[in-house]
């Protein structure tokens, strides 16, 4: 693959996955082709080079995938934020609303310390439900959220709207 952002073109469209009506964004070819993976987690990881992040906070379950290479380019450590039931030891949990009923995410008790300069990650940004619940976490949590970075933002669905405005949310593909 050769130009900077090629593998923005990699981005698989699949209609009415999960169910019907929802387009979703599969980012795997992406993941699959070595120099697009890394031209991919640069481009995520290069607003937030000099931020002093400290620990990057990967959301169930693309986020892992970039979160994991977010912070090692960034040099920093990776805290899982998990589906509930998933992490050992002491949780804490926070419940958010979805289109249809609620879901909750946990991060583990004194994973990080008060303070702790973090950097939340998720693959899309949608309506903006599963980033605003982790931002509650890392609050709960004492640390110092530096803001968001995420692959893709579904404008359409508002999801920006639901952010704190004045911490940054950083998305490496917009699309309208
Ligand atoms: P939301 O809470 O609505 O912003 O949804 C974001 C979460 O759901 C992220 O963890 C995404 O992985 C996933 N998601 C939502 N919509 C899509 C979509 N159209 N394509 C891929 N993933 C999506």
């Amino acid at each position: 693959m050769s130009g900077e952002t090629e593998w923005a073109g990699l981005i698989r469209d699949v209609a009415d996955f999960p169910k019907p009506g929802i387009l979703f964004k599969d980012i795997t070819p992406v993941l699959a082709d070595a120099s697009a993976f890394a031209a991919a987690t640069g481009a995520l990881a290069d607003p937030w080079r000099e931020a002093g992040v400290q620990a990057v906070l990967g959301i169930e379950s693309r986020g892992f995938i970039l979160g994991a290479a977010l912070a090692r380019a960034l040099k920093c450590g990776f805290v899982p934020v998990r589906k509930p039931g998933k992490l050992p030891g002491d949780v804490l949990t926070v419940e958010y609303g979805l289109e249809y009923g609620r879901d909750s995410l946990q991060i583990q008790e004194n994973a990080l310390s008060p303070g702790s300069r973090v950097l939340l990650v998720d693959d899309v940004l949608a309506s903006g439900g599963t980033l605003h619940a982790a931002l509650s976490l890392a609050r709960q949590q004492g640390c110092d959220v530096l803001g968001a970075a995420v692959l893709v933002e579904l404008q359409s669905l508002g999801g920006r709207g639901r952010w704190q405005a004045d911490l940054p949310l950083t998305a490496t593909l917009r699309y309208p």
